[in-house]
């Protein structure tokens, strides 16, 4: 066996049905007075009153003003609300994009954090921190922003549309797959990135079938953990890069995005990481695994183009462009005109191609 460094990160985690009615104890456990409550506004508002009610007199209001792609302007917003209710504590109900302003607030004043993940990109177990300003999303690792306290709660994601479902868990299983082939990959990562994406492929049709059950839901935020905790540790390649490259110069949707690009990003790297391939078919129970992840997205009713999720066609060239200015370690040495042929292929919703 090949040496490796494992070095785990200290966040508690709560999982299980009912476990959000367990966050006042958890917000005494850490001392804290005065909770503010962090959502995106609409269905998450919904989500946050539920949280703020059952802190009681340990929560300072609800603030939901979360943004995709954590913009510096949301989070100087809700900085003043942090400091205009006296909070000593942020409370993230939501997903990634709640996760990220609790995360950039983190980053600031050194707050604790709990977050209760209501999708599966992740976030709640990495001290990674991506923010966007002026259309160029930055990304930076602190142990400041690791969450203090999780809960996955399935009774949180119920309501959570199929659409969402299908896009979110393509971008939990991206990171699983990107682990499988990192630089600084080990065998323990590597066990939950298999057992990550296997939890997935096997729950996320199930609930596109029957979005009222609730064991598949209660398997894919467990593979959503796993999948997260491989992000957290191990460095991403190629595909986080073009996805990060994309969302911020684009503002495209991030789950949306990982799921069109995964298939291509997979195909580009398929010949350079035939081990780590082999183990990702495994998980996924299926044959190649570029083909895999395109029919498992179309099963899903995911959208298969960047075309579709709002992009223009002549903006591939910018992004190969800033891919290749700041490039992240790939197995497969970075290519720009196979990157651009990638793109053409995921931007036309066309099927995957190996070695492209
Ligand atoms: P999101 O948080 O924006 O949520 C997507 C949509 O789903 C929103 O409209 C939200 O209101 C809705 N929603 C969430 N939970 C719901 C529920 N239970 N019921 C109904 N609707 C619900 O999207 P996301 O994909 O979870 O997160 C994307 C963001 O997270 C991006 O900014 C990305 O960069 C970041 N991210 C960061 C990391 C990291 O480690 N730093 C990891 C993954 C993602």
């Amino acid at each position: 066996m090949e040496p490796f460094v494992y070095q785990p990160l200290p966040t508690r985690v709560l999982f299980g049905r009912g476990a959000v009615t367990r966050i006042k104890d958890e917000a005494e456990r850490l001392g804290v007075k005065r909770a503010l409550v962090l959502s995106t506004p609409g269905r998450g508002e919904a989500l946050a009153k539920q949280v703020s009610g059952l802190l009681g007199e340990r929560s300072a209001g609800i603030h939901a003003g979360a943004v995709m792609h954590t913009p510096v302007e949301a989070t100087e917003r809700a900085l003043l609300a942090v400091k205009d209710k006296a909070a000593d504590a942020v409370i993230a109900v939501g997903g990634g994009s709640t996760t990220g302003l609790s995360k950039a607030i983190a980053l600031r004043t050194d707050l604790p954090q709990i977050v209760l993940p209501t999708t599966y990109a992740g976030s709640e177990v990495t001290p990674i921190l991506g923010e966007t300003q002026s259309g160029v999303k930055t990304t930076q690792k602190s142990a400041r922003v690791l969450p203090e306290v999780v809960i996955y709660d399935v009774d949180l994601t119920m309501d959570l549309p199929a659409s969402i479902v299908a896009t979110s868990g393509m971008n939990a299983i991206a990171h699983a797959v990107e682990a499988l082939y990192a630089k600084d990959g080990n065998p323990i990562t590597s066990l939950m990135a298999e057992e990550g994406i296997a939890a997935l492929a096997r729950a996320l049709p199930r609930i596109v079938e029957g979005p009222a059950e609730v064991e598949p839901r209660s398997d894919a935020l467990y593979g959503a953990w796993l999948c997260g905790h491989c992000l957290g540790m191990v460095g991403m390649a190629l595909h986080h890069k073009l996805c990060h490259v994309l969302g911020g110069a684009f503002d495209l949707p991030h789950a949306q995005t990982h799921s069109v690009l995964l298939p291509h990003s997979a195909a580009y790297n398929l010949p350079a990481a035939p081990e780590a391939m082999a183990r990702a078919s495994r998980a996924l129970g299926a044959g190649e695994v570029p083909k895999a992840l395109f029919d498992l997205a179309g099963r899903l009713g995911a959208k298969r183009s960047l075309r579709e999720i709002g992009m223009l066609e002549d903006g591939i060239e910018r992004v190969v462009e800033t891919t290749m200015a700041a490039p992240y370690w790939n197995p497969r040495p970075l290519d720009p005109a196979a990157i651009r042929s990638l793109l053409v292929r995921a931007w036309r919703g066309e099927p995957p191609q190996s070695g492209d």
